[in-house]
């Protein structure tokens, strides 16, 4: 029997997730297995006509505040921290070829020969082409996040919603791997979850979404079918709008 086909309420979505997200259990920075599960939930999506960025963090590499700590200069560490978002924008971009899916990788930081340079005008046109375009390097600036990338990104292209994939569902109350009796918010104003100090994602990314009535939403990337859901306006994670 085909699936229940509901009509999606975003036409573009930015999708932000953590580089922690394409490691499995074991010891591999990247597993084949899990980005190819990742990006099944997405192909999903996106055949049902929803236009797809992405933008993916470095963590499962580096990230700049880390190294630091290890004696690594701090913009230095962000290069690297960059570099690493590039690795797994290249290793996606592989899982999304084999299953013969247009996509194509725009860099904030030029690297000829293996990814095109980011150009918003070039973004729109393949995601509007019906291409999944992902965001690499981040910003291309040190002292941020990939956070901030997502919520930039996300307005360049006038996405619908800045899409947070995590590891649980949604926004909790307190910490729900400490609290077993942490309640999730289903929805949120962005003064609401700053007022109750709330972790939605990176403060200045955070406030550039509210400042540009970006709805944000959170959900658990590991959860199959949830990012399907969320697109098709289901009962999923939390919107904080
Ligand atoms: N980074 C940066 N500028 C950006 C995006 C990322 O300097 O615009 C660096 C920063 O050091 C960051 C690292 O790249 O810690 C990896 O990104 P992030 O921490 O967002 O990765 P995630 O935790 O989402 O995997």
């Amino acid at each position: 029997m085909p699936d229940k086909v509901l009509s999606p309420v975003y036409k573009r979505v930015l999708l932000k997730m953590s580089g922690e997200a394409l490691m499995g259990n074991g010891p591999q920075a990247i597993d084949t297995d899990t980005v190819l599960r990742i990006v099944n939930e997405v192909v999903q999506v996106y055949r049902h006509g929803v236009q797809v960025g992405i933008v993916i963090g470095g963590g499962n590499f580096f990230r700049g505040a880390q190294l630091s700590e290890l004696g690594i200069n701090r913009i230095t560490g962000d290069h690297m921290g960059m570099l690493a978002t590039l690795m797994n924008s290249l290793a996606m971009r592989d899982a999304f070829e084999r299953l013969d899916l247009p996509v194509r990788v725009l860099s904030a930081i030029p690297m000829s020969g293996v990814v095109d340079l980011f150009n918003r005008r070039k973004a729109i046109h393949h995601l509007e082409s019906g291409r999944v375009v992902i965001f690499a390097a981040g910003t291309g600036n040190p002292l941020v996040t990939t956070d901030s990338a997502a919520s930039l990104r996300g307005i360049e292209v006038s996405a619908d919603a800045v899409l947070k994939a995590t590891n649980v569902e949604g926004v909790f109350d307190k910490d729900p791997s400490l609290h077993a009796d942490a309640s999730l918010y289903r929805e949120l104003s962005y003064t609401e979850a700053l007022s109750k100090e709330l972790k939605v994602m990176d403060l200045a990314a955070f406030c550039q979404c509210r400042d540009h009535q970006m709805p944000l939403r959170v959900f658990n990337i590991h959860k199959p079918g949830a990012l399907l859901r969320v697109v098709q306006g289901e009962r999923e994670g939390t919107l904080v709008q």
